[in-house]
C-alpha cells in the first residue's frame, strides 16, 4: 500500500518516502493504543464551547505507530486503513503536537511524521488523538528534552480532549472536556469485539445532534455518576461492567445512523454482555466475558455483514510508549 504524503509547511516538494518497518538510528517509532469510553456522561455547554464531561476511559490494544525523523521541513505521511481520509497538512493532530512541542522546548518543528494508521479513522476510538500523544512523546524522545509527565500533559490538553489519556493508557477518569486525568483502580483483562462501520462519524455532528436531542428534551438532566463503572472494573466483574456501560452521545449517533442499533442488538444477541457506541461513533464496542468468548463473538458477527470489518482487542493496555528497535505489531 502507498503512502499519502504532506508537508505540512506547505512549500511544496515531494514527501519524504515512508519509514522502514525496523526503523534506522536517527528515528524513534511510538506505539499508541485506541480507547472506548466505558461510561461517557454530558453536561453542559462550557464557556469555550466544549461540554463538561465525566468519562471513564479504558486503552484497548489497536494500535497506531508514529516515527520521527529529523528533516529539513515538517512532513506528514499515512499508510495504513482510513488512511485516505487523514489530513496531512497542519491540520493533521501529529503535526499540532510536533508545532507545540518544538514552540515549547524553542526548536523548529523539522521532522518527518511517519503514521501507521491500525486505529479506525474517525471511529470514534480516538485516533487523531492518539497520534498526538505519540508524536509528543517520539519528539521529546528525538530532541533528548525529557520533558516531565504534567509539562507533556499541559501540551496534550491544548491539542484535545482524549490526548492526556493516550500518553498514561490504562483506565482512567477524565473531567473538565476528558483532559484532566485521575487513573482508577482496574482489575483484570477486558476482551472486546470492535465493529468498524464503512462509514465515518464526525464528532462535532454528533455533538450537534446530542445538543438537538437535548433542546426536544427539555435542557441538560443530571449528569449520572460512573459509580457503576468504576465499581465493576475494581471488582474485575465483566458482566456487571457490561451492564453498566453507558454513552449519553450513542443516541445522537444512533439518531444520525440507526442502523448502530443492529449492531449492538447483534452483538447482545451473540453473547456479548454489553455493547456500546464507542465514543462519539460509529465503531460499536461489544464486551465479551473472556477471550474465547470474543472469538466466538466476533467470527460470527462478521458472518452477519451488518458491519464492515470485525476487530478484537483487550484492555486495559498501556499508553504511547517508544518502541524503537524492537519488531513492530503486526
Ligand atoms: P474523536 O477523537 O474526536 O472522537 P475519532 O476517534 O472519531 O475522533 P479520528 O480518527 O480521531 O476520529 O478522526 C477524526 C478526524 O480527525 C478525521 O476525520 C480527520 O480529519 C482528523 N485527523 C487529524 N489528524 C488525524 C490523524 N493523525 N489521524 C486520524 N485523523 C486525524
Amino acid at each position: 500500500m502507498g503512502a499519502r504524503r504532506g508537508v505540512v509547511a506547505l512549500s511544496g516538494g515531494p514527501g519524504a518516502p515512508l519509514r522502514p518497518r525496523f526503523p534506522g538510528p536517527g528515528s524513534v517509532t511510538v506505539r499508541v493504543p485506541a480507547k472506548v469510553n466505558l461510561h461517557l456522561s454530558v453536561g453542559g455547554v462550557r464557556k469555550d464551547g466544549f461540554h463538561e464531561l465525566v468519562t471513564v476511559y479504558q486503552a484497548v490494544s489497536l494500535y497506531d505507530e508514529v516515527t520521527v525523523e529529523a528533516a529539513d521541513r515538517l512532513s506528514v505521511s499515512v499508510v495504513g486503513d482510513g488512511s485516505g481520509e487523514v489530513p496531512l497538512d497542519d491540520e493533521n493532530l501529529a503535526a499540532r503536537a510536533i508545532v507545540a512541542a518544538a514552540a515549547l522546548v524553542g526548536r523548529e518543528p523539522h521532522l518527518k511524521v511517519s503514521i501507521r494508521k491500525g486505529i479506525p479513522v474517525a471511529g470514534g476510538m480516538a485516533g487523531g488523538s492518539a497520534d498526538a500523544a505519540a508524536a509528543l512523546v517520539a519528539a521529546d524522545s528525538l530532541w533528548g528534552c525529557s520533558l516531565d509527565r504534567t509539562t507533556l500533559e499541559g501540551l496534550a490538553a491544548g491539542l484535545g480532549s482524549d490526548v492526556a489519556f493516550l500518553l498514561v493508557g490504562g483506565t482512567a477518569l477524565g473531567t473538565g472536556r476528558g483532559e484532566v486525568i485521575s487513573p482508577v483502580l482496574a482489575v483484570g483483562d477486558y476482551h472486546w469485539v470492535l465493529a468498524v462501520a464503512d462509514f465515518g462519524l464526525s464528532t462535532p455532528a454528533v455533538y450537534a445532534e446530542f445538543d438537538r436531542l437535548r433542546a426536544a428534551d427539555g435542557g441538560p438532566g443530571e449528569q449520572i455518576p460512573p459509580d457503576g463503572v468504576l465499581a465493576a472494573i475494581r471488582a474485575g466483574d465483566v458482566v456487571a461492567l457490561g451492564m453498566a456501560l453507558s454513552n449519553d452521545l450513542q443516541p445522537a449517533a444512533l439518531s444520525l445512523r440507526p442502523q448502530l442499533a443492529r449492531v449492538i442488538d447483534a452483538g447482545r444477541e451473540l453473547g456479548a454482555v454489553g455493547g456500546i457506541v464507542s465514543g462519539s461513533g460509529p465503531t460499536v464496542a461489544l464486551l465479551a466475558r473472556s477471550s474465547a468468548e470474543s472469538v466466538r463473538i466476533a467470527s460470527s458477527l462478521a458472518g452477519l455483514g451488518v458491519c464492515r470489518t470485525v476487530r478484537r482487542a483487550t484492555g486495559a493496555v498501556t499508553g504511547a510508549r517508544v518502541v524503537t528497535g524492537e519488531a513492530a505489531p503486526a
